[in-house]
């Protein structure tokens, strides 16, 4: 089927189509908003997705002023990315020491060219911005929009629905929050949520339910900003998320986010001697720590991750978030048991001791690995890829 013959039609399409039009009012349900687009293959791409939304929205008010989009010190650089590559620029807000947003330096920003504002909430420092109310009259008092990147929902879900609290537009990392596995290259992909004020931009083609009960796909609509991906991005995912909803039903999503807050403030309450915790309040799904002390010592953030696949354990994010020197970032998710967790703990604090009595000894870390030690900028700039055909003969 070509993708651009049937602008304008409605299609008939039975089943497929109707487990994506499911998870879609699952997504909105759980959310808040009016509706999805299942689109995006991945929380950057859903970014790029939201923000063209709000170029859209801007477009067809005659906001031609506006050039800026408002983004946290703590983001995540697809943010800020994704704001360039649509075409705006960006400023930066610094925390505060409770790691929320510093209200002061936004309120000195906003003015008439401010197109929006992305915020992710809890941000990547595990904290809740509990400014959210003020921070969303302040943008919408000069119409802008404000974008909700959710790769962290999984710390809210059934406890608080983004759409409900100022948010106009949000995408949802299924590989992070609804059981796809992070991680691995992928893929991923990045639905993505709107209110009233953006619905008619959404990508073509939409899923719709019809009088009978049936479901077509309809390419009717003159405002969208076009296609996004081929399809409907990766549909096995989408389809995976959709059964975890379908198990879990509303009450089980809402456990999960109340086992990963639970678990996350465990470790952190356990680890919280042993490292520089960098904000020393109830978190999240994630804690973030600094290997500050440890670095003294020189034993950095990187020597400790390494030390950890030598126990056989998939160390945590090391050096994110960025404004944390020698960050560890640490997120046990859901589905850790508390066994799991107190053996992390363990070789933790096991680590800190080693970094006292033998610091040398981290550089020969990891030790049971075919590779020990790669040049990880030289891999990441200067990649060599080969594959091998069968040989035919
Ligand atoms: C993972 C993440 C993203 C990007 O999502 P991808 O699916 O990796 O493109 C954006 N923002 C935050 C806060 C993230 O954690």
């Amino acid at each position: 089927m070509s993708l651009f013959h049937d602008v304008g039609k409605i299609i008939n399409r039975t089943k497929e189509v109707g487990i994506l039009y499911e998870t879609e009012r699952w997504m909105c349900e759980m959310t808040g908003f009016s509706a999805f687009t299942l689109q995006p293959l991945a929380g950057a791409h859903g970014e790029l997705t939201g923000i063209m939304l709000m170029a859209a929205y801007h477009k067809s008010k005659g906001n031609t002023q506006k050039k800026y989009v408002i983004i946290p010190d703590s983001a995540h650089g697809t943010n800020p990315a994704s704001a360039a590559v649509a075409g705006y620029e960006t400023i930066s807000i610094p925390s505060n020491k409770d790691g929320g947003m510093d209200l002061e330096a936004l309120k000195a920003v906003i003015n008439d060219e401010i197109a929006g504002l992305m915020m992710t909430v809890p941000s990547t420092y595990g904290v809740f911005e509990s400014n959210i109310e003020e921070i969303a009259k302040l943008i919408h008092s000069v119409d802008g929009i404000m974008y909700y990147d959710g790769a962290n929902l999984n710390a809210v879900l059934g406890r608080c629905r983004p759409g409900d609290v100022g948010f106009d537009v949000m995408h949802i990392n299924t590989h992070k929050t609804f059981t796809t596995p992070h991680g691995g290259g992928g893929p991923g992909s990045g639905p993505v949520g709107v209110n009233s004020k953006l619905e008619k931009f959404l990508p073509v083609s939409r899923v719709v339910k019809k009088s009978d009960g049936s479901f077509a796909l309809n390419y009717d609509y003159p405002d969208s900003i076009g296609y996004i991906a081929s399809f409907y991005g990766n549909f096995a995912i989408l389809v995976r998320a959709y059964g975890y909803m379908l198990m879990l039903g509303k009450e089980g999503l809402k456990d999960t986010t109340d086992h990963a807050v639970l678990n996350a403030n465990y470790i952190m309450a356990k680890l919280k001697g042993h490292y520089k915790l960098c904000f020393d309040r109830f978190c999240m799904h994630e804690s973030v720590f600094s290997a500050s002390l440890q670095a003294q010592r020189g034993v950095h953030a990187i020597d400790i991750a390494k030390y950890l696949i030598d126990q056989q354990i998939h160390p945590p994010t090391v050096y994110f978030p960025i404004s944390v020197p020698e960050a560890i970032m640490i997120e046990p998710t859901e589905t850790e048991s508390k066994q799991v967790m107190d053996d992390f703990i363990a070789k933790m604090i096991a680590a800190d001791e080693l970094s006292k009595s033998n610091p040398a000894i981290f550089k020969e870390f990891p030790k049971t690995m075919p590779i020990s030690r790669p040049d990880e900028v030289k891999a990441a700039r200067d990649v060599k890829t080969s594959y091998f055909l069968p040989d035919a003969g």
